[in-house]
């Protein structure tokens, strides 16, 4: 299905081993629209009921615990698993494409000997085969190994790049998208090389473009009074002891603050709220992704420590959620 591997070989002999009737499926945005083709072929290959989560899904921090409670399994599809969770078993959904023709137009543009390789669960079974690719074409390669939120060696998320803790001149992403790679290029200060097998491309990302947006945001935010300090109630997702300090801090230099407990952080909830800005512990993208929706400036915790006069200008860099050592 679309170069996808749902595995439903593997979802067919766990609910065969567990016995079980009711089966909850979760999907992310990107592969939603797969849900009905993949609830009906559980339902004939084996006869258990099946109920499709319609709610949003942004990673593996964020299990439909309510569809949870009423099922017997829950296929969670799309992330890897960040902590065994009751009941919920995680599909990785990995991706068939050919990494080898974006690899091949990242070579070009490598100028450094030694390279991280980088990726999402989607192509980290790929990993070793880029390895042996550009190996072969003199580099030498370093796959680092990541927190206890990450599960694979190479593997990123939008929220963790502690697999590029490693000492590299630059490294490649294998994937699309910009964010991971420009976390990455902020969090090491190396250049990233997207080789991006979809598009069969690659391009160096530049993060001079959201540094100078986020320095703007933060600029805007310097006036203000009040803050709403955002925690989420997604599982893996809450930072309230963070979220607690950033309170005191604050506090303490007389700005007025409050927290806020939210599933999701949309634009119209936040519209609720008559205070001057925002600080988002959730999930670390909501700040950056929907900068141009949100009203009102939206904080990473980094960047509220900048505007307390608690960091330097210089140490703007993406939010993380870091798991311990592994
Ligand atoms: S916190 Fe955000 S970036 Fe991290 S896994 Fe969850 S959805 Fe992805």
């Amino acid at each position: 299905m679309n170069g996808l591997d749902f595995d439903m070989g593997r979802i067919t002999s766990i609910i065969g081993e567990r016995s079980a009737k009711k089966v909850g499926l979760q999907f992310p945005a990107g592969l939603k629209r797969s849900g009905l083709k993949i609830a009906k072929e559980t339902q004939e290959r084996t006869g258990a009921i099946t109920y499709i989560s319609g709610s949003s899904c942004y990673g593996a921090c964020d299990v439909d615990d309510v569809l949870r409670a009423y099922v017997d399994i829950l296929f969670h599809f799309g992330h890897a698993e960040m902590e065994p969770i009751d009941k919920v078993v995680f599909i990785e959904v990995r991706s068939n494409a050919d990494i080898i023709p974006a690899l091949r137009q990242a070579l070009k543009m490598l100028k450094g000997d030694s390279i991280g390789l980088v990726t999402t669960v989607q192509h980290v079974h790929k990993l070793d085969e880029a390895k042996d690719f550009l190996t072969k074409h003199g580099k030498t390669c370093i796959v680092g190994r990541g927190d206890s939120r990450i599960r694979y060696n190479g593997q990123v998320l939008g929220c963790n790049f502690s697999v590029a803790c490693v000492n590299a001149d630059e490294f490649v992403y294998i994937g699309s998208g910009d964010f991971h790679p420009l976390g990455i290029a902020l969090a090491t200060g190396k250049r990233v090389i997207v080789a991006d097998p979809t598009l069969n491309e690659a391009r160096e990302v530049e993060p001079k473009l959201i540094l100078r947006q986020r320095h703007a945001i933060i600029a805007k935010a310097l006036d203000a009074k009040s803050f709403g300090i955002i925690v989420s109630t997604k599982r893996l997702q809450m930072r309230l002891g963070m979220a607690e300090k950033l309170c005191q801090k604050a506090q303490k230099r007389d700005i007025d603050t409050h927290m806020i407990f939210m599933d999701e952080v949309k634009p119209e909830m936040l519209a609720q709220f008559k205070v001057d800005a925002f600080v988002s512990t959730a999930c670390p993208r909501i700040a950056i992704d929907d900068v141009a929706l949100f009203k009102k400036p939206v904080l990473t915790p980094i960047e509220f420590e900048i505007v307390l006069g608690e960091r330097d200008w210089s140490e703007i860099k993406f939010d993380e959620i870091l798991g311990g050592t592994r």
